[in-house]
């Protein structure tokens, strides 16, 4: 059994539930690679080999050690069984197309890790917000981005079928850190000369909920315009 650990769940974050709900250290117990934010949607977060690295909306990128800190949404997992990749001309559509297509992603849940030199950089990079807390939409109408060319680095994400759409993100969410680590963020472009890396199937969701947490009990899901929000909220790259 290979599974993903996702805590809380993307619905519950467009509402704007921004505050923390599970430590680093409890979700370092759940994977040792991983992506999510911190309290106040305070930036994007790559955790690569047990290593956390959050990118803030100033651009500068912060090595968390502090196992207290707390996230309100993330996706980890431990690597069992990576199929190795090796590829070139490297964009969305070959991670939409080809490599759904050619590992069957439809109805899986999947992670993609790919280091090389990115021709092609494009990330965003959620600013931290304060109490209250708006909805994920409205923070995403006003994000800085970034662009960078011929960066050295690692992509890392995971790929959710459409049928868990405000689960998760379906399709494809990626995250981007430079080798030097002094640069990252929520990819919503990129483009790669030749990319090599691994992919994995899981075969297992593990889902945990925040119980003990007042608003996400209380939130009504707002399902009619929710899976729109979140198109525009993750990126128009990402379907
Ligand atoms: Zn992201």
């Amino acid at each position: 059994m290979n599974s993903l650990y996702e805590h809380s769940t993307l619905a519950s974050l467009m509402a704007g539930n921004f505050d923390g709900t599970i430590t680093l250290k409890e979700l370092l117990s759940h994977g040792s690679y991983g992506l999510g934010t911190f309290t106040g949607l305070d930036g994007e977060v790559v955790i690569l080999g047990n290593e956390v690295y959050q990118a803030t909306s100033s651009g500068k990128v912060n090595h968390i050690t502090d196992m207290d800190t707390m996230l309100p949404f993330a996706s980890v997992h431990f690597p069992k069984n990576e199929k190795e990749l090796d590829l070139t001309d490297v964009d969305f559509s070959t991670v939409n197309k080809d490599i759904v297509n050619e590992f069957q992603l439809s109805n899986v849940f999947g992670f993609l890790k790919l280091s090389g030199v990115f021709k092609k950089m494009h990330t965003r990079i959620a600013p931290k917000q304060e109490k209250p807390y708006p909805s994920l939409l409205k923070v995403a109408q006003n994000q800085p981005e970034f662009e960078y060319s011929n960066i050295k680095g690692t992509l890392i994400g995971y790929y959710a079928p459409q049928i868990f759409d405000s689960v998760t993100a379906a399709g494809w969410h990626l995250h981007f850190i430079s080798e030097d680590r002094l640069i990252a963020g929520h990819i919503l472009e990129f483009k790669a000369d030749e990319l090599k890396g691994g992919l994995e199937v899981f075969d297992t969701l593990e889902q945990h909920f925040p119980v003990n947490n007042e608003e996400f009990r209380a939130t009504e899901v707002e399902m009619d315009n929710l899976r729109e929000g979140i198109a525009q909220s993750e990126g128009s790259q990402n379907k």
